[in-house]
């Protein structure tokens, strides 16, 4: 598509067109620092480059295609929201941009100054005018997680006349469960209303099959990099998260399989991004939605390599598959709610098992040691920390505990501590 092409969508989208240079601008500068001046890099990184060089282009002439032919286009914030039963109803799922600090002078009108960087992200791109994606929804699903979004979406839902907001239990008793389940009824109703489709069992079948299929690919990724020396770089892992996210999942599944059949000739052979004397570290906490690529940088800029993401940017959004063995709406709806229920996010309580995950996944990849990643204000994951800490310390796995934002203020301080905690492994 020609630049002017893309001009014209953005512009009846009615983006912002001159923040929206800047922002590309920034973006373009900041990807070509991180990623493109990594050395090794597997082949298969050029499906990366080419989805984040096109992210606000082609993908978004895809989404307008595919509205052109009568699909609806569902943004959601949560792992949460059930892609399964969106793919069923027809309609295409995307996770909206919430990792920079656009639009937060106008966000901090609307929420507190001391609420986390991606809940003033998701609404500063809106008020901004500075997302395609937002402007493109047919229906934006919020969750009632953490306190900052509840309320966050009260201030949201202001903006925008198509907010749905899905209720996330906060405990996982049996009376929890049972009211998920209605949320999952809810949200399917919700979705038939919106796109005409019903969902009958061959079309969820199908929407659980591609789902399951993208974390598969994911799971497979993740557990290649437990290989020493580490044969893909954590930033690169990071954007494959990122990117599962927007992408088409069937494309995305199948250009995940291809990066895995090279990472496995790049294992046979012995060979990794880094030598095998590189400390390996994992990352435990909150998201790192697009485009926040600060703390991995910092990381493997200072002579680490990230083996895992412990975050819903990672493994708790391809940890479990649904069960597949349903053969009617209601036992798949069923092993839906189950499968979301398990979901360990810190917003719950208690949640002892994202403890238990935390060990076993340092354990997995061989990390020597976690970097517990929190965004400032955070609660849940902040609270969340100090017992992770305390579980691996009892482990003799090292860790070190960080808080910050998407600003690069801070960027100097981090690396000192980074490397302070490299040189103790
Ligand atoms: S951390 Fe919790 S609230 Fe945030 S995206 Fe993950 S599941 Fe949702
Ligand atoms: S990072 Fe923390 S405070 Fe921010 S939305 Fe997620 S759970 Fe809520």
């Amino acid at each position: 598509m020609s630049e002017s092409a893309y001009r014209e969508m953005w512009e009846n989208l009615d983006l912002d067109l001159e923040a929206h240079d800047g922002l590309l601008e920034v973006l373009g500068k900041f990807y070509g620092d991180i990623f493109m001046s990594q050395q090794g890099r597997l082949s298969g990184a050029e499906y990366l480059d080419f989805v984040l060089s096109e992210v606000h282009g082609l993908r978004i002439k895809e989404i307008q295609d595919a509205k052109a032919e009568g699909k609806k286009i569902i943004g959601t914030f949560c792992v949460f929201v059930p892609e399964e039963l969106t793919l069923a109803a027809n309609a295409v799922q995307v996770g909206l941009c919430s990792g920079a600090d656009a639009g937060k002078e106008q966000a901090e009108q609307l929420v507190p100054r001391n609420t986390c960087a991606l809940i003033k992200s998701f609404i500063g791109f809106k008020l901004a005018k500075l997302c395609p994606f937002t402007e493109s929804c047919d229906m934006i699903v919020g969750e009632t997680t953490c306190d900052g979004k509840k309320k966050a979406y009260e201030a949201f839902g202001e903006h925008v006349d198509n907010l749905y907001v899905m209720e996330v239990p906060q405990r996982k008793d049996e009376a929890d469960r049972k009211l998920w389940k209605s949320e999952v009824l809810r949200y399917k109703d919700a979705l038939e209303k919106l796109t005409g489709v019903e969902i009958t069992a061959e079309r969820l079948k199908e929407g659980i099959r591609i789902v399951n299929e993208k974390r598969r690919a994911l799971q497979r990724l993740n557990a290649l990099r437990a290989a020493v020396p580490t044969p893909i770089s954590g930033r690169d892992v990071l954007l494959v998260n990122q990117i599962s996210f927007y992408d088409d999942p069937v494309r995305f599944t199948a250009k995940i399989n291809e990066l895995c059949d090279e990472i496995e000739g790049r294992i046979a052979r012995k060979e990794g991004v880094v030598s095998e004397k590189t400390p390996r570290v994992m990352l435990a906490g909150c998201p790192m939605a697009v485009p926040n690529w600060k703390l991995p940088w910092l990381v493997e800029s200072s002579g680490a390599v990230i083996v895992g993401e412990e975050s819903c940017i990672g493994t708790r959004n391809s940890r479990d598959l649904v069960d597949e063995s349903g053969q009617t709406v209601e036992e798949m709806l069923d092993a839906i709610a189950d499968r979301y229920m398990n979901i360990d996010c810190a917003c719950f309580t208690p949640n002892d098992e994202r403890l238990d995950n935390v060990e076993s996944m340092a354990k997995e990849l061989n990390a020597d040691g976690v970097i517990q990643y929190a965004l400032m204000f955070c609660q849940p994951y902040t609270h969340e920390a100090i017992k992770v800490e305390k579980r691996l310390s009892g482990k003799d796995i090292p860790s070190l505990a960080i808080e910050t934002d998407y600003s690069m203020e801070d960027a100097e301080q981090l690396k000192t501590r980074v490397e302070a905690f490299l040189e103790m492994l």
